[in-house]
């Protein structure tokens, strides 16, 4: 039986919901989830297209079908080449179709997902249509659809309702095209934020009569999922994606490895090597970080608040410090640890001038960039994403993406790692799917580990160097 869905302390429950805006509004993204999500978006700009919303376009695929609503059909060519790049580095979602090519293990399902609307997303859906389901989608972020793409999904039949730059009302309504449909429900739902969670609980409680389950990705749906299902009104499993061993244990670090370099590089252009370096926090994201910098050259220092990451920082090879020993001396600063006002005014005072200042933990939180706003400092847009905060003596520090995270604001994520969350996705959705009744209760579960190690096995199986990992396992 499921449970009756009520909507009294909905506010509470969504503490995040955005207020509406007019329909053409550009003003911000939306959704604040949206921030602790990935979008590899590369960026193309058609110079024909105008400036029509596609709300008021009519437009078709070549096969006639016109039930999507995206920037630009004719975008199509291109998309479809962008997502045959990243199919390149997806090996396991490309094998998961190869294997279903039997076998259909969500045929009958009807998936409405809403995700940010990249190459990697479509692969993830393409691979969910190889294994039976129907989808339609809308994007999590108002900006990150990558717009050929979405062109290319639409070309290949798929209901896609998403292009860049929607207003927060193009947002709902697009959310909105893919659930209300007559003669379609869905009966999966894959979230990245917990919007569209949030939607079907407030315009179509009944859906969740015929709703299997939901898979989450963000660390803020999970956390709206964990407080229905403490208020006892999650009425379907649930499967948090987010906490799963094989996003922790390659997103956290190694995607931060990555990704770390490629973050400063875009926006300062600073050389790494001979560089002072602070790194806040040891743990699976501050390792990555650490490693990074470490083998490019640059003098590391770490603080960290926990013996074990501590002493596993003295056995890498890393100064354990406190902030405020280093504070004047370093070039780069960066925050990862997952607390908020790690690195508050009094430290940003003592800086030298032109350090470079970033976050890659939490949000937006862990630097106090709320007391950089004072009337005796003057801030100067240099770049997008890049400040000059500048004290009345002169001294300037670089703030790179006002205090939010340093990679998911200034690059691209490897598509390797995506690869690994949306295979982690798509097996949650079959287990979900598939599972027994009574195996799942209306609950917020992990993805069985044994799960997780045949998303890892998949990925390495695809590797000729890591085959003699998986006969040895
Ligand atoms: P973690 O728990 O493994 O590590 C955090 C570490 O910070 C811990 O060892 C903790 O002791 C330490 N710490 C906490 N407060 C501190 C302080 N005031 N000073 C020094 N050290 C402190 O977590 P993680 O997996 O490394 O993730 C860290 C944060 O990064 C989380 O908020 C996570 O959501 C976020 N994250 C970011 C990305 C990204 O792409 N930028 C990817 C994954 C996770």
């Amino acid at each position: 039986m499921k449970k009756q869905i009520q909507f009294a302390d909905q506010k509470q429950e969504f503490n995040k919901r955005p207020t509406k805006i007019g329909r053409r509004s550009l003003s911000r993204s939306i959704s604040q989830s949206s921030t602790d999500s990935y979008s590899s978006a590369a960026s193309y700009t058609d110079s024909s297209d105008d400036e029509t919303s596609p709300r008021d376009k009519q437009q078709k695929n070549s096969k006639g079908n016109g039930d999507f609503c995206i920037k630009n059909i004719k975008q199509a060519d291109f998309g479809r080449r962008e997502i045959e790049i990243a199919e390149q580095e997806m090996p396991a979602l490309m094998a998961l179709r190869k294997r279903a090519q039997g076998e259909k293990p969500l045929a009958g399902a009807k998936v409405v997902g809403c995700t940010h609307i990249t190459a990697q997303t479509a692969v993830l859906m393409e691979t969910l249509s190889a294994l039976g389901a129907q989808c339609r989608w809308a994007a999590c972020n108002i900006y990150s659809t990558q717009n050929e793409v979405a062109a290319a999904l639409a070309e290949g039949g798929f209901s896609v309702f998403a292009w860049k730059g929607e207003s927060e009302d193009d947002f709902w309504w697009c959310i909105d095209r893919c659930v209300n449909l007559e003669g379609w429900q869905p009966n999966m739902i894959l979230d990245d934020g917990g919007d569209l969670t949030h939607w079907i609980y407030k315009k179509y409680p009944n859906m969740f009569k015929k709703i299997k389950g939901i898979v989450e990705e963000s660390v803020t749906g999970v956390h709206r999922l964990y407080q229905l299902s403490k208020a006892g009104k999650l009425c379907v499993p649930a499967m948090n994606v987010n906490d799963s061993v094989t996003k922790q244990k390659f997103d956290n670090l190694y995607c931060c490895r990555e990704s770390i370099l490629d973050g400063l590089k875009r926006t300062t252009d600073v050389m790494f090597g001979g560089k002072q370096v602070v790194v806040c926090g040891y743990g699976e994201v501050g390792k990555g970080c650490c490693a990074a910098l470490k083998a490019m050259g640059s003098i590391v220092y770490v603080t960290e608040i926990d013996p074990i990451c501590a002493l596993q920082a003295c056995m890498d090879g890393f100064r354990l410090v406190k902030l405020n020993e280093v504070i004047r001396q370093v070039d780069i600063v960066i925050t990862c640890t997952g607390n908020k006002n790690v690195v508050v005014r009094e430290n940003l005072d003592r800086m030298k001038n032109g350090c470079i200042v970033c976050n890659m933990g939490h949000s937006n939180t862990e630097i106090d960039v709320a007391s950089l706003r004072t009337p005796e400092l003057t801030w100067e847009r240099v770049r997008s994403q890049v400040d000059h905060v500048i004290w009345p003596d002169g001294k300037r520090i670089v703030l790179l993406a006002e205090g939010r995270l340093l990679n998911l604001s200034c690059s691209t994520v490897p598509t390797f790692v995506l690869s690994i969350t949306a295979t982690t996705q798509a097996l949650a959705l079959i287990e979900l799917y598939n599972a027994p009744e009574g195996r799942y209760k209306q609950d917020v579960y992990l993805l069985p580990k044994k799960m997780g190690k045949r998303d890892t096995h998949i990925h390495m199986s695809t590797g000729n160097v890591m085959k003699t990992v998986i006969s040895n396992s």
